[in-house]
């Protein structure tokens, strides 16, 4: 029987959104393999029992949820070995993720431990009955994609780029069955966390940060980029940028958002010299307050903003910043 895997993807004991964009893609495929089945998601950590089971609304069969002590916040070693278990007891046709920075990290370490393919990042993938599969990721920072065929057997890893995700509605009123796994505490770990170390808010991951406060091509070359930075540390916000910026070499690859780089929700983001095009706003649209400063009046990213501002960045930025620090 065809058993297609989810990963949940959780925060603070939610599940966050692109978990149910793979669900549509888990069903996309079941319709593709044209054969009797299920889709397994699974839960590693807090997420309480009424949350998982909703799951079921938008079309999971079953949840299989692994608890314990060790279990609250990621490590590596401790969830792959858990993923693999589960695993090698089922033998699920393929296991999807979406791309972030804990599945990075984990889809490698399960593929290894499974000896199974694995293809990151990915923007389509695709399995036949007669047990041929397919992927595209794209390369050279979206200017290229390939094309990848991948062994279906042992379970495939796939990871998608939350971009491509759609988003899914609840469709039913069946509720998912959820089955809890106790893991007992590892005692043969080969890394121990010994220390959390709070990131300075400029330089948290995006994927983490509250606040971003993003540069495009507007802001312009050589040290004008500086006052976006100047911007974050004013506010505690984490700095991110356009494809234009990180080919620049201004910013690394991890601090692009947009459909070929991260997908970020923030309380707040703060678009400066942007213009909007949709392979940038793929990546932010599900930010909750959104704040864009251009100075083309038309420019689409003022559709999805909830304040606009229309002027020079290097005009309005150091009045902003100067006012915020006279507060202080
Ligand atoms: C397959 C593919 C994948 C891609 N993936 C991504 C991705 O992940 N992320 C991404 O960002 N892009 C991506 N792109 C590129 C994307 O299509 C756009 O080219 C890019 O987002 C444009 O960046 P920008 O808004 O900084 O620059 P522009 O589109 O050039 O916009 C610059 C803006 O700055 C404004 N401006 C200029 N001077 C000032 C000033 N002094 N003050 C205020 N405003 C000013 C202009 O009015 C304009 O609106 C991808 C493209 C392709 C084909």
């Amino acid at each position: 029987m065809v058993d297609i895997w989810i990963y949940v993807q959780q925060k603070d004991g939610d599940i966050e959104a692109p978990t149910f964009g793979l669900v549509s893609e888990a069903k996309r495929l079941m319709t593709e393999l044209d054969a009797a089945g299920q889709i397994t998601a699974v839960a590693l950590g807090p997420a309480d029992e009424s949350t998982l089971s909703a799951l079921g609304t938008y079309g999971v069969s079953r949840v299989l949820q692994v608890t314990g002590k060790q279990m609250h916040r990621y490590q590596g070693e401790i969830f792959s070995r858990a993923l693999l278990n589960l695993a090698h007891n089922e033998e699920p046709t393929c296991l999807l993720m979406c791309q972030s920075a804990e599945t990075e990290d984990l889809a490698q370490r399960l593929a290894a431990l499974l000896q199974a393919a694995l293809v990151t990042r990915a923007m389509d993938f695709s399995m036949r009955p007669d047990g041929t599969a397919r992927a595209v990721r794209p390369v050279a920072n979206g200017y290229l994609f390939e094309e990848v065929t991948l062994d279906s057997q042992p379970t495939p890893v796939v990871s998608f780029l939350p971009a491509v995700l759609l988003d899914t509605i609840p469709d039913r009123d069946t509720l998912a069955a959820v089955t809890t796994i106790p893991l007992p505490d590892s005692q043969d770990l080969k890394t121990r966390t010994v220390e959390v170390i709070e990131a300075a808010p400029e330089d948290l991951d995006l994927e983490e940060a509250d606040i971003i406060v993003v540069g495009g091509r507007g802001v312009g070359k050589g040290d004008s980029f500086d006052v976006i930075h100047s911007l974050a540390r004013a506010i505690g916000g984490s700095v991110g940028g356009t494809r234009p910026i990180i080919d620049w070499g201004y910013l690394t690859y991890d601090r692009q958002i947009g459909q070929t780089g991260k997908y970020v929700s923030p309380r707040l983001i703060i678009n400066c010299g942007i213009s909007g095009a949709n392979e940038y706003t793929a990546g932010m649209e599900k930010s909750q307050q959104v704040i864009a400063i251009d100075q083309n009046p038309r420019a689409r990213i003022f559709r999805f903003a909830d304040l606009g501002v229309v002027g020079d960045v290097h005009q309005i930025l150091p009045l902003l910043i100067s006012r915020i620090e006279d507060q202080e």
